[in-house]
């Protein structure tokens, strides 16, 4: 995200990029990020936790009063093992919607749940390059409290790049991986606090290019099924985990979100010292979430859109593993399992 403006934003005059690439991001990140030129080329020297101050991007911190007391330990995921889940579902190569890898995908990530309680939110979505068949895939951690906690996190490839070689470490995998190892975390004894259900989505790439109606195939259906079955009712949070194991890790304050809840992943932050990697920057994102959004579920997307130098390996080929860390995984893994302990408290 913020990569593919900091020239752009760097530069007096601030001007839109007009990159294909971009088509997660809306004009209102483009605008806000073409007027932040201080965040934007402040934060690399920013190592404490004062964020930048300008008008259109300083991400505001938690107000001492939104946050609980909380002295449990910290929770923390086990990231060599996120980062090993990260790269065999790499190895399977491009896992486009239609495709046979993407098939491979599912297979794999069903031998992970076995003994969950899994449901496949399956349908045939009809698309500019034809039907396909989609699959969002939901497991389900029951919880004494009454309500459920959303984390999502897409498992499909970009499309147009399908015969490129683009195998999505970051874009695709990363989410993949890490609600693998938040399976391995939550399983066991029922939860103290909420339900958390984790859902595996699919369709969350355009088939040609970014628009209202080609893209977020699979949470777009599961919105709708969610909202006429009474589910959406019950969520408390609903989190969007994408591309979150670039080893130059910035999250981005997705303003799309419930200001509360955006409070709350900060805050979760802090208490692991890993502040420094989120929200410097902010702007409002097209992901998993927003057919959640729109239909008003408390909801924040966790995403680095800074993935290389100007954004550069966003949807090429350069997205591989090399540009990943498991550090970054354990940032963003123990910070949302955080967060979770954070709304059981609420
Ligand atoms: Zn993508």
């Amino acid at each position: 995200m913020r990569p593919a403006t900091t020239m752009d934003v760097c530069q007096a005059s601030p001007r839109v990029p007009r990159c294909p690439l971009w088509s997660k991001i809306s004009v209102a990140l483009l605008l806000t990020m073409a007027q932040a030129n201080t965040v934007a080329c402040t934060k690399e020297t920013s190592s404490t936790n004062a964020l930048p101050k300008t008008e259109s991007t300083a991400a505001p911190q938690p107000s001492p009063q939104t946050v609980p007391p909380d002295n449990a330990p910290l929770p923390h995921i086990d990231a060599a093992r996120a980062f090993q889940y990260t790269r065999e579902v790499t190895a399977f190569g491009p896992r486009y919607m239609g495709s046979e890898n993407h098939k491979k995908l599912e297979r794999y990530i069903a031998s992970h749940l076995q003994g969950d309680q899994v449901e496949d939110d399956a349908f045939t979505t009809d698309t500019v390059e034809g039907k396909f068949p989609v699959h969002n895939i939901i497991a389900k951690f029951p919880g004494e409290k009454d309500g459920i906690i959303v984390i999502m996190g897409h498992y499909d490839t970009n499309y147009p790049l399908r015969n490129m070689g683009f195998v999505g470490a970051n874009d695709g995998g990363s989410s993949t991986a890490i609600l693998l190892e938040y399976a391995n975390q939550l399983r066991g004894k029922k939860r103290d606090g909420y339900s958390v259900w984790l859902v595996w989505t699919d369709g969350e790439e355009a088939v040609q290019q970014w628009s209202d109606t080609d893209s977020l195939y699979g949470t777009r259906h599961l919105a709708e099924k969610w909202d006429k079955d009474g589910t959406l009712k019950k969520i408390k949070a609903l989190m969007v985990m994408d591309m979150i194991a670039d080893a130059d890790l910035d999250i981005v304050r997705a303003t799309n979100g419930a200001p509360w809840l955006l409070d709350l992943i900060y805050a979760a932050a802090q208490r692991g010292g890993y502040q420094s990697h989120f929200y410097a920057t902010e702007g409002a994102i097209e992901d998993d979430h927003v057919p959640f959004f729109k239909l008003g579920v408390p909801c924040a997307d966790v995403i680095d859109l800074d993935y290389g130098y100007n954004n550069v390996f966003h949807h090429t080929t350069q997205d591989t593993m090399d540009k990943l860390s498991p550090k970054s995984m354990e940032i963003v893994g123990d910070t949302i399992l955080e967060t979770i302990h954070l709304l059981d408290q609420r």
